[in-house]
């Protein structure tokens, strides 16, 4: 699974923002490696540069000092919709107005179709759903005349904003103003964050997630509100609600503390670390197994089996070796190359794995290329049993809302049964955390979450009707009726 972005911003009158949203930028990497790019403002003139590859490889020092400006926004890019290509990095820019305006948008939205007509686009033209929203916002710009006060873009992003329909987390800069914008189910995060002290602050930040601020050592003030707007500028921060009350549905992405955030972001005031370490423990108690040692499938599955480890009392260990100077296996296309892709980046510890009972741990099973290599290789490096277990309840649907996922036909748990993914994988058993339990690890009881891809509830309407029929016995999932072209 792919996360599709991460976002970032920045106005500090008076300092030089491009490193800053350099490092910001570097601490978001995970979220999107395809492309990087910055728009930066002096106030006057809006530069951007963007270009294929990771962070470090788009921006050197030369041009990060040819950067002049005390505004910025940062993007990096994975696709969802629109070609992984040039074209398609981020920011989008659009020469409307004084200086123009730059967008950077995280999550997918599932209606582009309808808006490409609204924002004068040829119908299948291929461009990401980011820059329709540019185009529509670029379209409304005349007669939103600028206002000292609130910036440009601040009445055109009131009027476009309540149109557009899925998962959005903005980041967008006029000549003169920052602007942040939560969609009303906030299914991608972004938080506020402040340069210098509370009674003198110096500069304000926007960032997908709390890493990003304290890199370049901003103080978490809060998360946006779903369905909020916020306006930086000279005047301080400005927040706006885009919807009311009844369209706003706290819907925060579930994944997002399983897989996608990086351990040490806080979202809905939870560290991410804590909340994977309290899926192992439920996971202990709700799927017990007698066994030698706890390991996890590196490295994100590592605090869930800690925390499965410390509830059951079995020692933890390392099975698995990760070479850390191979990027993620979803780089690689066909599954063939994603098998070998996983073999060079795994490699089994065989004093710590032979004649052992393994509790095996990992945070999702998805395609299932990775941890039926990983079963074959505990087995041949001399492993007695592997138990398997998932700190995520089956991910048997796909999603809408910003993470590239694989077909439904792809997804393991949607075509086989418990027993029948045990035979699959080749594990003595198999057991996932059940959704009360992985809620509960996260808490808070209030939060609210999306978690259309393991119950095949979708809070917001998704391209083509889904009927959803009741699981065949044994299956996990739901069937999914229709033709669902490009699902
Ligand atoms: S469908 Fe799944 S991956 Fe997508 S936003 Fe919802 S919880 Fe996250």
């Amino acid at each position: 699974m792919k996360e599709a972005c991460g976002v970032f911003g920045v106005y500090a009158p008076g300092r030089q923002v491009a490193q800053l949203t350099f490092d910001g930028l570097y601490a978001l990497q995970h979220r999107g490696q395809e492309s990087a790019g910055m728009a930066v403002s002096d106030g006057e003139t809006i530069t951007v540069v963007k270009d294929m590859g990771l962070v470090a490889t788009v921006f050197d020092e030369r041009t990060l000092s040819g950067l002049i400006g005390h505004l910025a926004i940062g993007h990096t890019r994975y696709s969802t919709h629109g070609s992984s290509d040039w074209t398609n990095a981020q920011p989008a820019y659009r020469p409307v107005g004084r200086a123009g305006f730059a967008l950077g948008h995280n999550g997918n939205l599932t209606e582009t179709d309808v808006l490409v007509e609204r924002a004068g686009m040829l119908p299948g033209m291929t461009v990401s759903d980011s820059d329709v929203v540019a185009g529509l916002l670029a379209s409304a710009f005349p007669g939103s005349a600028g206002d000292p006060e609130t910036g440009e873009l601040a009445g055109v992003l009131e009027a476009v904003v309540p149109e557009l329909v899925g998962a959005f987390s903005f980041v967008l800069m006029d000549a003169t103003h920052l602007y942040g914008v939560r969609d009303p189910n906030g299914f991608r995060p972004l938080c506020l964050g402040r340069l210098g002290p509370a009674d003198r602050p110096e500069g304000w930040v926007l960032a997908s997630e709390s890493p990003a601020l304290d890199v370049i050592g901003a103080t978490l003030v809060r998360e946006l509100v779903p369905g909020e707007m916020v306006v930086i500028g000279p005047g301080g921060v400005r927040s706006v609600r885009l919807f009311s009350t009844d369209e706003v549905d706290d819907r925060l992405c579930i994944f997002e503390f399983v897989y996608f955030a990086r351990p040490d972001t806080r979202l809905h005031g939870i560290e991410v670390h804590g909340a994977r370490r309290r899926m192992g423990e439920l996971l202990a108690r709700q799927a017990p197994v007698d066994a030698d040692m706890v390991m996890a499938v590196p490295e994100s599955g590592v605090p869930a089996a800690e925390g499965y480890a410390k509830e059951s009392g079995i020692p933890y260990g390392q099975g698995l070796v990760k070479n850390r100077y191979i990027g993620r296996t979803f780089i690689d296309p066909d599954h063939q190359a994603r098998v070998s892709a996983v073999r060079r980046k795994l490699n089994p510890l065989r004093d710590n794995i032979e004649s052992k009972r393994l509790v095996v741990v990992d945070d999702s099973i998805v395609r299932s290329t990775t941890i039926r290599s990983v079963v074959a290789m505990l087995r041949e490096a001399g492993a007695a049993e592997v138990h398997l277990r998932v700190s995520s309840p089956p991910f048997a649907w796909p999603c809408f809302y910003g993470i590239d996922t694989p077909t439904r036909e792809e997804l393991l748990a949607a075509n086989m049964s418990i027993a029948e993914m045990e035979r699959y994988l080749g594990a003595d058993s198999l057991a996932y955390i059940t959704l009360d339990n992985l809620k509960a690890a996260i808490g808070p009881p209030e939060a609210g979450y999306c978690d259309a891809c393991l119950t095949g509830e979708y809070p917001v309407k998704v391209p083509l009707t889904l009927e959803v029929a009741p699981a065949p016995p044994g299956r996990t999932g739901g069937v999914l009726q229709g033709a669902l072209p490009g699902v």
